[in-house]
């Protein structure tokens, strides 16, 4: 494996190997003892792992990495268990006589011995000191934790290594000047391993013999350049520490201490952890960094129906009046919702509407409306189901809207400034918000797949879920910073915690004002590859916005959005035109199709199913599609009508098995006989890959289509068996666990050269996670319009050839 060097490196210290089964293990304590070292040069080099993936270790790799850190000043090798170190001592046997004679295989413990290696050697020791800091590197553990090692009469803090060893007494012994001074040690945690390496190597540098005492509690003296004697020191947050240093740089080394503990020893301890949160949240559910006051919405209870008045006409009367007010609200908020968040997001108000329907037709009288909306709620719930459950509260608020309107109580009104704290939001609330002034959300319950937050992230209002009850306690006024991108929640911020967020929300704001100016250029990663960036579209209004906002094509349009809300499917017809409304707004540029994706858990009212007990795993996509092939007939006819004006792809949604692939480009080779003019030109065929067996056969699957788009919204859900709208698996929905990482490199893997891989999922259009999809080989995202120049951005700050690949 290739050499690493942290920082320059110099060529007159002694080099580090670290040889390991793991990559992984190799990497993770290189990258710590990077961290520890901050800027200080030293030459680690990894031979570990047979590749980024399989264990094992390699005796030429082994040699390969002395070779790349040995300046000359001798190279110390670690190693982790059984067959490593033979492997390590057969490359030493393989060297040149000269160079063995340099190369020390050490015992020391592969972690600690690392970083207390890696230090010693910034620091400029020699080989033996080197190698004595690395065996002696658990002193300090053994002495915290007590352990008394088998075999020997040496208990807690007695083994100093084979640093105490060398170093005697740790007495200074040079002649010259001398300096002493004490210090406090101001680090939450005391002087752990970063602060002591920072000092350690700081002192390194003075010509001058330092030790360093712990006064508070009698340990030491220990000689300043060991980190192990220094970390077994104890020193805790509040001990005085004396340093004394002799030779002629004596003064300018006490004086680096002095100046180093003023500053808190470099080290920025943890903020303590915001006051009012759950265990488990608060989660990022929309991103934005905000600073401000919170404002509450008045608790309003639902009022009880009307008593009868005696007159059964007008009672109904009243009751169809309230219903006809409550229908025009919920038209008016649906309007609004797909204006300000598209078609997709406002179809839950389709929903709301068709719930009224059915709760009008059964409903008699005011006083009677209470009962009806529960026992439509409870037929539900009685189900069992998650899914179910969030059905019935959509009843029971359709039904508190009613009431309120019987009552005559005005719309609710959503106007606040700043932060809105709220147990939970309906979809309607969360439609309504003002984002002028509402500039953030924070809510006790919910999920981040909640409809509240799909609308919240659709319109960038940054909004934070799940962040306990006790957020309710939280005053209006009382300043809140939260961060919806990290799931970050701060109550009452002190100043520097203000400022924290503040510079925060400023990259964010430079950011997003420079990212469009340079939308409409393409996204080229800094060495040079050219990823496809495109949108999701469900709307020809967010196809416009999509084409305006930069992106190359629509990379997933979610058909749905002509099926639902209606009683009857769109016929041929009706699909062709609007996909070739959709093209128009696209100005032309290509449309990935997605042929209906419904079932068990969307249901489509002229489609009725059984129900199932477990929706997300029942007859959905591509299943439901292939079972009732009517509809799927007549939207391959109108997407292979539309291919024949426009450039189109056609994909197949939640695709698990090679048949279903089979049997669905059955039906396309049927649609285009049917339109009778032959191959549309351009057309391309792909599946979504959103199930794990189809990441996990993706070398299959990929025989039979032109592409892979990778939905991480399912994909995420039925690897990690957590619902995706489900709040109480919220904190287990995580698209860039392991597990998904590893799926989507399957999938990249499978694809091989000739099959695009995409991904479509909401993780396409989280920065943070673009140079991983990137590195793992996906090379288009396809993301909400919103979303695209800020996803280009991305883009452009990823390097392929970086070494840190996620997933390995
Ligand atoms: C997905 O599952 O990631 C996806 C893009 O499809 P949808 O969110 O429409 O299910
Ligand atoms: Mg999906």
């Amino acid at each position: 494996m290739a050499a690493q060097t942290p920082q320059d490196s110099s060529a007159s210290t002694v080099g580090i190997v670290v040889v390991s089964h793991s990559h992984a293990l190799a990497t993770a304590a290189y990258d710590l003892a990077a961290e520890m070292l901050a800027d200080q040069p030293v030459r680690v080099a990894l031979a570990a792992g047979l590749d980024e993936t399989t264990f094992g270790t390699d005796a030429t790799q082994i040699m390969a990495a002395i070779e790349e850190v040995d300046s000359g000043a001798g190279v110390l090798v670690l190693m982790d268990i059984g067959s490593a170190v033979l492997s390590a001592e057969l490359a030493l046997e393989l060297l040149p006589d000269e160079q063995r004679d340099r190369v020390s295989l050490c015992s020391g413990p592969l972690v600690e011995g690392l970083l207390a290696a890696s230090v010693s050697a910034a620091g400029g020791a020699s080989r033996a000191d080197v190698v004595a800091e690395a065996v002696g590197a658990l002193a300090a553990k053994r002495q915290q934790v007590g352990d008394v090692v088998p075999g020997s009469d040496a208990g807690a803090g007695a083994d100093m290594g084979a640093g105490a060893a060398a170093d005697g007494a740790g007495e200074p012994t040079r002649a010259g000047p001398e300096a002493v001074e004490q210090f406090e040690v101001t680090p939450v945690h005391g002087l752990h391993a970063r602060p002591a390496a920072r000092l350690v190597s700081g002192l390194a540098g003075f010509d001058a013999d330092i030790t360093l005492r712990n006064v508070t509690t009698g340990a030491g003296p220990a000689p300043a350049r060991s980190l192990t004697r220094v970390a077994a020191l104890g020193a805790m947050r509040g001990h005085q520490i004396e340093i004394r240093a002799t030779g002629p740089e004596a003064e300018a080394a006490v004086g680096f201490a002095r100046d180093l503990a003023a500053r808190n020893f470099d080290d920025v301890d943890a903020p303590p952890p915001p006051p009012t949160v759950s265990d488990t949240g608060p989660f990022a559910a929309s991103p934005g960094v905000v600073v401000g006051p919170a404002w509450r919405l008045a608790d309003r209870p639902t009022p009880p129906p009307p008593g009868s008045t005696g007159d059964p006409e007008a009672d109904r009367a009243a009751l169809s009046a309230a219903i006809e007010q409550v229908r025009a609200e919920l038209h008016r908020t649906r309007d609004a919702a797909t204006r300000s968040a598209g078609a997709a997001e406002a179809a839950i108000f389709d929903a709301h509407l068709l719930v009224l329907d059915d709760l009008a037709a059964a409903a008699e009288s005011p006083s009677t409306w209470p009962d009806k909306v529960a026992a439509a709620a409870s037929d539900l719930e009685a189900v069992g189901d998650d899914y179910m459950a969030a059905r019935a509260a959509d009843i029971r608020a359709v039904g508190d809207q009613v009431l309120r309107a019987l009552a005559g109580e005005p719309i609710e009104s959503l106007v606040g400034d700043g932060i809105l704290v709220a147990a939970d939001l309906t979809p309607a609330q969360a439609a309504a918000l003002d984002s002028e002034r509402t500039t953030g959300v924070v809510l006790a319950h919910s999920s981040p797949t909640a409809h509240a937050a799909i609308l919240a992230r659709a319109r960038g209002i940054p909004m934070l879920v799940a962040a306990g009850p006790r957020v309710l306690d939280v005053a209006a006024g009382v300043t809140l910073a939260m961060d919806g991108g990290d799931g970050e929640l701060v109550i009452d911020p002190d100043a520097e915690t203000r400022e924290r967020f503040a510079g925060r929300a400023r990259a964010e704001q430079d950011q997003r004002s420079e990212a469009p100016a340079r939308a409409h250029e393409p996204a080229v990663t800094r060495d040079g590859t050219t990823i496809t960036v495109a949108a999701n579209v469900a709307s020809t209004d967010e196809a416009e916005a999509a084409a305006a906002a930069g992106a190359e094509m629509a990379g997933l349009v979610r058909s749905e959005f002509l099926f639902v809300g209606r009683t009857s499917a769109p016929d041929v017809d009706e699909q062709e035109s609007a996909y070739l409304a959709l093209a128009g707004a696209m100005g032309g540029r290509r449309l990935t199709i997605r042929t209906l994706d419904v079932g068990g858990d969307k249901p489509l009212s002229y489609l009725p199913m059984p129900p199932e007990a477990n929706p997300f795993l029942g007859l959905r996509g591509i299943r439901l599609a292939l079972a009732r092939p009517e509809l799927l007939r007549d939207q391959l006819t109108a997407i292979v009508r539309t291919a024949h004006q426009t450039p189109v792809s056609v994909m197949f949604p939640m695709v698990t098995t090679p048949d279903e692939v089979a049997a669905a480009r059955g039906l396309l080779a049927d649609a285009i006989d049917r339109v009778g003019k032959g191959q549309p030109p351009e057309l391309e065929v792909g599946i979504m890959v959103e199930v794990p067996a189809a990441a996990l056969t993706a070398a299959t699957l990929a025989e039979d289509v032109d592409f892979f788009s990778i939905g991480t919204n399912d994909l995420t859900q039925y690897t990690l068996a957590a619902e995706r709208g489900n709040e109480a698996v919220a904190s287990i929905v995580d698209p860039m666990h392991p597990a998904i990482l590893r799926l989507i490199q399957a999938t990249c893997e499978g694809a091989g050269d000739r099959v695009t891989v995409a991904v479509c999922g909401e993780l396409a259009a989280d920065p943070q996670a673009v140079p991983t999809l990137l590195r793992l080989g996906v090379r288009e995202l396809s993301v909400a319009a919103p979303a695209v120049p800020l996803t280009k951005e991305a883009v452009r700050a990823t390097d392929l050839g970086k070494t840190d690949q996620a997933g390995g």
